[in-house]
């Protein structure tokens, strides 16, 4: 049979989607991009809604990285308007900022810590050691103690998870640092920014190429069933789905549901998210997007964040049940390297990819292919 295409991607999201670009615009591949929803761009999709705010659907997502060869790759495809995030946490009717940095202590106990080494003082008083902490729960309490723990992230985690901290590995909660000084910023990253026209836009300016052929609404099952030929297959899904969930259990995956309000005003809330670790509050956060994007209009869409398990796969949960099955399939997946099938993304790795992390993985992937 022909060779109709030289690449087959399995979801327009970052990795598929910059594998795409690099195949297509490098190699002058013939590509075929299938993506089993009705629009490109993954989770980072997002489109102006019937008020004109610019939403996204899977939540907002904010980009930061230190990463010079990432920076310069999104950068070729949009300009960017620097954002650094900002986050609250709404504990005991305060708004006090996360990560955990002087401010949020001074405001939670009613203190006056003025300097990095009075912080480091408190710190010292508060957290409890633990030499090498086998759960979230260890973690936080290694580096936040009790008290922080306790109003800021023990029942956000249960919530987010549907676990307690203790039941997750370290990873969770090592995601947010502790800062000894009056830097609230959520991420520290050299670059932080947002594209300019939004993601939707970035994400077509990447695949907008002859070579590349996008068939939306197809999912990978239905597709193989008619052969194509490929000299490479590349699937960006959940990696047990590809193999018919062969070693009998599911991989969990933490899923998301967004309920959005638009409403008449300019701003709803003083940052772009607010997080609710009470478990009397039903969502985890309220993000509000115009916040991020710059945009400027009379009208505001906030989303509040409900944490299930049922629905699109998000987030690959990290406990040693999941990883233990992941790495069967893994073992699984590489052996078909050979046959020039690879997994790459945040769902193919059971991984807790940042964006640039998963740009980076896929451009890494496409170098290590093709050296
Ligand atoms: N977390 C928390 N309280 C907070 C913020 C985060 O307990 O106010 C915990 C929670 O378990 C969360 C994890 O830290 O899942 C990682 O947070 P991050 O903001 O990175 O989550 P994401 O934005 O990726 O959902």
């Amino acid at each position: 049979m022909k060779n109709e295409f030289d690449i087959v991607i399995v979801g327009a999201g970052i990795s598929g989607s910059t594998l795409a670009e690099r195949f297509a615009s490098v190699f002058r591949k013939r590509v075929l991009l299938i993506e089993k929803r009705n629009h490109i761009g993954g989770n980072c999709y997002d489109f102006l809604n019937e008020a004109g705010v610019l939403v996204p659907k899977y939540g907002p997502h904010f980009f930061h990285t230190n990463d010079e060869k990432v920076w310069n790759y999104v950068n070729s495809f949009s300009d960017w308007i620097p954002y650094e995030h900002r986050v609250l946490s709404s504990v005991d009717e305060k708004l006090v900022p996360v990560p955990v940095n002087i401010t949020t202590v001074n405001e939670l106990l009613g203190i006056n810590l003025g300097t990095e080494n009075e912080m480091e003082v408190w710190l010292s008083k508060n957290v409890e050691r633990f030499d090498n902490p086998k759960n979230s729960e260890e973690s936080a309490l290694a580096r936040i103690g009790e008290y922080l723990y306790e109003k800021m992230f023990k029942n956000y985690t249960k919530k987010q998870w549907d676990m307690w901290p203790s039941e997750l590995d370290p990873e969770v909660m090592d995601r947010i640092p502790v800062r000894k000084n009056f830097d609230d910023r959520y991420f520290t990253d050299k670059y932080q920014a947002m594209p300019k026209d939004g993601y939707t836009k970035l994400f077509e300016r990447m695949i907008n190429n002859k070579n590349i052929e996008v068939r939306l609404n197809s999912d990978w099952d239905d597709v193989k069933n008619h052969p194509i030929v490929y000299e490479k297959l590349f699937f960006t899904g959940p990696i047990d789905q590809f193999f018919h969930y062969k070693f009998g259990e599911k991989l969990q995956y933490r899923s998301l549901r967004f309920e959005f309000e638009t409403l008449d005003m300019e701003y709803f809330q003083r940052t772009a998210q607010i997080n609710y670790p009470s478990l009397d509050v039903p969502y985890t956060r309220i993000t509000e997007p115009k916040h991020a994007t710059g945009q400027k209009c009379s009208k505001t869409t906030i989303i509040k964040e409900y944490s299930t398990w049922t629905g699109e796969p998000y987030y690959p949960v990290p406990t040693s049940r999941n990883k233990e099955l992941y790495l069967k399939y893994k073992k699984e997946a590489e052996s078909l390297e050979r046959e020039g099938i690879y997994f790459v993304g945040r769902l193919a790795n059971y991984k807790y990819f940042n964006m640039d992390q998963a740009f980076r993985n896929a451009l890494d992937l496409f170098e290590r292919i093709n050296q």
